[in-house]
C-alpha cells in the first residue's frame, strides 16, 4: 500500500485559517506590530497578518508591517495621528465584533505587545461576551526594544532586583499612579521604573518621584525606540522634564529611572563613568 504523502497545509499549524460564514463564526486575533522596526515581528504574528481578512490598525504601528497582509486583506485605521481623535474604543470593539460574526478572520494590530497598556483587556472581555474566540500574538514591548538599542539590561546583581512597568496616563477621573509611593517602593525593593506615555506628566512625575529617590538617580528617555528616527538622552531625575524640553523630545517616548541606568555611562555611549547630578546628555 502506498501512502499518500502528506498535503502542505496552506497555512501554517496553529494560525486559523481564514474563516468564511459557511464553515464557522471569526475570530480576532490580538497581535502585537512590535516597537517600530518591522523585523521585530515574530514569525507568528507574520503568519497571523497573513491570514487575516480584516485588519484594524492602531496608532503607532509601523505600516511596513502590512507588507505581510494577504492583498485581498481589508485595511482599517482605528489610531490616532497628527493630533486627530481617536477611535472610540466602544466602536473599535463593536466593529471586532460586527466582523467576526460576519466570519471574518480579524486581527487587531497593535504597537508593542497587545497586553502591555494596549486596553486588551477591556477588548478581550467585549470578544469573549459575544462569544467569539480570541487569540493573542505577543510583540516586543516598546521599554524592550529601546533597551535592546541601548545594549543594556533593566536588572542587574548589583543594581536592580526587578522592574516596572507604569503608565504616566490615567483614565479620565482616575487619580493615576501614587509616584511617591512607588518611588518609596522603587527604592525599597530595587526595582527599575520603566514609564510610558509619561511625556506630559513629566514634570509631576520628577517631582513625586524626587520624594523618595534620589535628584541624582539616572534616567535614560528613548523616543521613537528601533526606528530610524530613535533618539534618546540620558540626565538625571532632577532633569527629567528640562530635558525633554530642551531635547525636543515628544511622544512616543519611554522614561527608563533607576541605578541600573548608570551602566550606560560605561557603556561606550559617554566617555564619563558617571553622570554628575544636573547633566544631560543626549547620546
Ligand atoms: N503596547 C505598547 C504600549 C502602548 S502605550 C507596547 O507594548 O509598547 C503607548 C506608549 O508606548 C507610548 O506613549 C510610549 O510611552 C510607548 N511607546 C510605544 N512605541 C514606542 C517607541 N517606538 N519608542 C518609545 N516609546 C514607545
Amino acid at each position: 500500500m502506498i501512502n499518500k504523502p502528506p498535503q502542505a497545509p496552506s497555512i501554517a499549524p496553529g494560525i486559523a485559517p481564514a474563516m468564511t460564514p459557511a464553515n464557522a463564526p471569526g475570530q480576532v486575533s490580538l497581535v502585537g506590530a512590535g516597537p517600530g522596526d518591522p523585523d521585530l515581528l515574530t514569525l507568528k504574528a507574520v503568519k497571523t497578518i497573513a491570514a487575516a481578512t480584516v485588519i484594524l490598525v492602531d496608532d503607532l504601528v509601523n505600516e511596513a508591517v502590512l507588507a505581510h497582509a494577504s492583498p485581498k486583506a481589508r485595511i482599517v485605521y482605528v489610531g490616532k495621528r497628527g493630533g486627530c481623535a481617536s477611535t472610540p474604543q466602544a466602536f473599535i470593539e463593536k466593529l471586532m465584533v460586527s466582523e467576526a460574526l460576519k466570519g471574518e478572520n480579524v486581527v487587531r494590530l497593535k504597537g508593542g505587545d497587545p497586553l502591555v497598556f494596549g486596553r486588551s483587556g477591556e477588548e478581550i472581555e467585549a470578544l469573549q461576551k459575544a462569544g467569539i474566540t480570541v487569540q493573542v500574538v505577543n510583540g516586543i514591548t516598546a521599554a524592550l526594544g529601546a533597551l535592546a538599542s541601548l545594549n543594556t539590561a533593566l536588572t542587574h546583581r548589583d543594581h536592580a532586583h526587578g522592574m516596572l512597568m507604569v503608565t504616566g496616563h490615567a483614565k479620565p477621573g482616575d487619580p493615576g499612579t501614587d509616584w511617591r509611593a512607588l518611588a518609596h517602593t522603587a527604592r525599597q525593593a530595587k526595582l527599575t521604573l520603566v514609564v510610558y506615555m509619561g511625556v506630559a506628566a513629566a514634570q509631576r512625575i520628577q517631582d513625586e518621584l524626587l520624594q523618595c529617590l534620589a535628584a541624582d538617580t539616572p534616567v535614560a528617555i528613548v523616543q521613537d525606540a528601533t526606528l530610524p528616527s530613535q533618539r534618546q538622552a540620558l540626565c538625571t531625575l532632577d532633569c527629567l522634564h528640562q530635558t525633554l524640553t530642551e531635547q525636543r523630545m515628544a511622544s512616543p517616548c519611554v522614561l527608563l529611572i533607576g541605578d541600573v541606568l548608570q551602566g550606560l555611562a560605561s557603556l561606550g555611549h559617554t566617555q564619563e563613568a558617571v553622570l554628575a547630578r544636573g547633566q544631560i546628555r543626549a547620546m
